[in-house]
């Protein structure tokens, strides 16, 4: 038995955690998309609704902002919107995406955010428990229903259309998360997921083309830490093998560089189309119709609605 689903029985609903439980029992994803503007922010809301309407149930969805695009939008500010559409009916979510301090992860706490990524996988195993020990403490104590993630293996940290695999990263199965380390880490440090190197990328390969995912670590990890995992660096996966993760045990799936990919061609297309206009909302306006379309689809994968 999965110890989340444990606390999940205690917890409060309507929470996070009870989504993510839900998606694990359903074996469906929660998606988590990026974004960095306004624009964004509407896709994912009208992506939501509108699959939510083919489904005939609320689709849960996280927004997630990294620290990069929430310095930009302004950390406070993404909570705000977030509320802004928030209910019963609609389970929108925030999560501070890749988080790299310990002063970072306070200010997402400070500020109310329903989940927070700390990832020290560019420390060694030992100060990454240390310090994931650390900021999972101070979540808990402010706010006990805040999930914490962390990572451990290394995927590269772009979101941009690459080239090649990232520099760092390793796909040949003895570089990728061991299940007895990943357990070792949950158990020494709390956390409530955690996000593994399964032979998925940060960012995506130039073709659309990622390495296949290993999904017979995904579920020995799974089997292993009895907490749901987080697939990162979603862009340029197939629907089947989206799939097969879900089925191992991935209950919440990272979307981030097709969404970017589909807003700057969006963006350049209008601007070529109509050069006299200087309306933002104008010039602004396909670009999310074009961002929506991406992670409509994705979510109806991640639903396992296509
Ligand atoms: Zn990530």
């Amino acid at each position: 038995m999965f110890t989340f689903f444990t606390q999940t029985a205690r917890g409060a609903d309507g929470s996070l955690q009870t989504y993510v439980a839900d998606a694990l029992r359903r074996k469906v994803a929660i998606g988590h998309f990026n974004i960095s503007n306004l624009e964004g922010f509407w896709a994912v809301v009208g992506a939501a609704q509108t699959v939510s309407r083919e489904a005939g149930r609320p689709i849960p969805v996280i927004i997630g902002v990294s620290e990069g695009e929430r310095e930009f939008m302004g950390v406070r500010q993404v909570r705000a919107l977030v509320d802004s559409v928030k209910s019963k009916g609609f389970p929108i979510f925030l999560n501070a995406d890749h988080t790299y301090s310990f002063d970072k992860v306070k200010e997402v706490v400070d500020a109310g955010y329903d989940s927070v990524i700390y990832d020290g996988t560019e420390q060694s195993f030992d100060d990454n428990v240390a310090s994931t020990k650390q900021c999972v403490a101070y979540a808990k104590k402010v706010n006990k229903h805040i999930l914490v993630e962390a990572e451990i293996g290394f995927i590269g940290k772009s979101s941009k259309v690459l080239d090649a695999i990232p520099e760092g990263v390793q796909i040949g199965p003895e570089f990728l998360t061991k299940p007895d380390e990943a357990e070792k880490f949950v158990r020494a440090t709390g956390v409530d997921m955690l996000a593994p190197a399964v032979g998925n990328i940060h960012g995506m390969l130039s073709g659309g083309k990622d390495p296949a995912l290993n999904i017979d670590v995904i579920r020995a990890i799974a089997q292993k830490v009895k907490k749901p995992l987080v697939l990162h660096g979603g862009s340029g996966n197939s629907a089947e093998d989206f799939k097969a993760a879900i089925d191992a045990g991935v209950a919440i799936i990272h979307v981030n560089t097709e969404i970017r990919v589909a807003f700057r061609d969006a963006l350049i297309d209008q601007i070529k189309k109509d050069s006299a206009q200087v309306a933002p909302y104008k010039i602004m306006k396909p670009t999310i119709s074009a961002m929506q379309k991406v992670i409509e689809e994705k979510l109806r994968i991640f639903n396992k609605m296509a």
